[in-house]
């Protein structure tokens, strides 16, 4: 980043790029997380369901994105190697052993519940300290709390049947 960019943040960049690589790693792991699933899918709502999981894979995507661009920004680089995802990640992987959809419901609301806790947190770490950070990590929470609501909707829904 240029000089004044990399001046005006008040965090140790070191210590901020470390927590990206990590919310890095969860994203990655929550867009194969949500992509696997929507492949193997099966239950009741089966189509509708489906069509959120493969939205919010995207989203995941999109947000590994928005953190590998501020990383590279701020000096650092972005995890490289895929088994790395494992070691960084704060909120793991739950593979979808049993793909009924209400199981898939369920394993993907505690992965956005710990994704909601890990950019709050990232919020509070640069609220007056990096603002462009903060601006990426309160967009982020904005759609991980609304994944949450979608899924649990979803798991009500069928919980109605
Ligand atoms: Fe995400
Ligand atoms: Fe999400
Ligand atoms: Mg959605």
């Amino acid at each position: 980043m240029g000089k004044r960019g990399t001046e005006i943040i008040k965090v140790n960049a070191t210590e901020l790029v470390k927590k990206l690589n990590k919310a890095f790693a969860d994203e990655w792991l929550a867009y194969y997380q949500y992509w696997i699933g929507a492949q193997v899918a099966k239950g009741p709502m089966k189509e509708s369901i489906i069509a959120e999981l493969n939205q919010h894979a995207a989203d995941e995507l999109r947000h590994s994105q928005m953190l590998s661009t501020r990383i590279v920004q701020l000096g650092g680089t972005p995890i490289l190697e895929p088994k790395d995802w494992y070691v960084h990640t704060n909120c793991g992987y739950s593979a979808p052993t049993d793909p009924h959809v209400k199981k898939l419901l369920e394993q993907n609301i505690d992965g956005e519940r710990c994704a909601i806790n890990i950019y709050q947190e990232l919020i509070d770490f640069t609220k007056d300290k990096d603002i462009l950070t903060y601006d990426i990590a309160q967009q982020i929470l904005a759609d991980e709390v609304e994944h949450e609501d979608d899924l649990e909707n979803l798991l009500e829904d069928i919980n109605l049947i």
